[in-house]
């Protein structure tokens, strides 16, 4: 019987391309990479973590698939499997990251002062049904600056106009 190929061997599949180890394999349509262990698919940076963490695979398929953790990058490289790079994070963390990397491409700096609402941001703030951290992370300003344009003490003509529209 063949040994069962042991999950280090992620390692030899992948190429430093600056600091990143990107994985050469198989590339899904999600720009994630693709590797099969004991015929089950997986995500070689999730093994790359369960390896160098000391975590087994399935222990792994636990966190990710039961408990909804996200094996995230800090160097936004999708194919890159350098442990360095890899923190386990939850969902909401997933996405402020992946906000913040938007926003600092975007703006270069990022998040480092208040940034001025305009009108229109204000505005959709007051729409967004998501927990108020997640839409503070998004616009840049701070949750109780999300909480005033809530609850009116901010931009309060948009709530008024906002109640009007519901009649
Ligand atoms: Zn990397």
């Amino acid at each position: 019987m063949p040994a069962s190929r042991a999950p280090e061997t992620v390692f030899d599949r992948c190429l430093l391309v600056g600091e990143c180890l990107e994985w050469q394999g198989a590339i899904r349509s999600d720009g994630y990479g693709s590797v099969g262990f004991n015929s089950i698919h997986r995500k070689p940076h999730h093994v790359a973590f369960a390896v160098s963490y000391g975590f087994s695979l399935d222990e792994m398929r636990v966190f990710t698939k039961e408990l909804g953790l996200y094996v995230m990058h800090t160097c936004d490289n999708r194919r890159c499997i350098n442990p360095c790079h890899l923190i386990l994070g939850t969902a909401s963390d997933n996405a402020a990251d992946r906000s913040i990397k938007g926003r600092s491409r975007s703006r270069q700096g990022g998040c480092s002062g208040r940034a001025k609402l305009t009108e229109e941001s204000a505005r959709s703030i007051l729409s967004d049904q998501r927990p108020t951290r997640d839409i503070a992370s998004e616009h840049c300003v701070s949750m109780s600056t999300v909480q005033r344009i809530r609850n009116g003490s901010q931009w309060s003509h948009l709530v008024k106009e906002e109640s009007n529209s519901n009649y």
